[in-house]
């Protein structure tokens, strides 16, 4: 199947309200002009300066999502363009953001990403962290950032329930910190699901996928 093939039977099977960012990491601007033709508006790459070479050589309606761990002393490449920030787990990185939006005059939209794997690999903050982090006095005096939701990434298994349990704990801790609306924080998005997890996440309460080899084939890291 082609890419656009991929793409519209996945989008046929979405519901209203989830929202699809096609990970388009390591695939060639060629692939990504494919699945814009088709439609799709919303890219998400891991490496800023992959997304920067993209977004400079595409179409500028696309919407660029960061959704790999985030180097605070590159931030500064992305700030005048990122539409959401998926992977942010301090308020160090987030004072940073907030710094380079403000020197283009924007805000930037941010998801808090929370530990959710078993796996000692993945990034993330404790659901307690988050919390501490929202109602803090200096969070509050972020003006060009705003929380927009909370983002996780399961284990790497083919245990289907040690993965179900950690999308359901995402959308408890979602649930939890949602009545936390500041100025700068309101909670509207639960990012999770990948090619491999995506309809148990939205079975169990995702608003965002984030999926890549489903809709542009496998990624083939050796030939970069
Ligand atoms: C690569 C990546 C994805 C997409 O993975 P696929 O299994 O190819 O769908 C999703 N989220 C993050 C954070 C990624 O790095």
């Amino acid at each position: 199947m082609t890419i656009s093939e991929h793409l519209n039977t996945l989008k046929s099977q979405l519901p209203e309200h989830v929202t699809l960012v096609a990970v388009s990491k390591t695939k060639p601007v060629s692939a990504i002009t494919e699945a814009y033709n088709c439609g799709q508006r919303i890219f998400g790459e891991n490496k800023i300066q992959e997304m920067v070479d993209k977004h400079e050589q595409l179409p500028k309606d696309i919407e660029w999502h960061m959704i790999g761990h985030v180097q605070r002393n590159k931030v500064k490449y992305m700030a005048d363009f990122v539409n959401l920030i998926h992977g942010v787990d301090s308020f160090k990185l987030l004072k940073e953001i907030n710094k380079q939006a403000q020197k283009h005059n924007r805000t930037i939209n941010c998801l808090l990403q929370i530990k959710i794997a078993e796996e000692d690999s993945k990034f993330g903050m404790s659901a307690n962290d988050a919390k501490a982090l929202i109602t803090s006095e200096a969070f509050s005096t972020l003006q060009n950032v705003c929380i927009t939701g909370v983002m996780g990434m399961a284990t790497f298994t083919e245990d289907t329930n040690q993965i179900e349990k950690e999308f359901k704990f995402l959308k408890t801790t979602f649930e939890a910190l949602k009545p936390l609306q500041t100025e700068n924080c309101n909670l509207q998005t639960i990012s999770m699901g990948m090619s491999g997890d995506y309809e148990l996440a939205i079975k169990n309460g995702s608003t965002m996928i984030r999926v890549g080899s489903s809709i542009f084939g496998a990624r083939n890291y050796s030939e970069q």
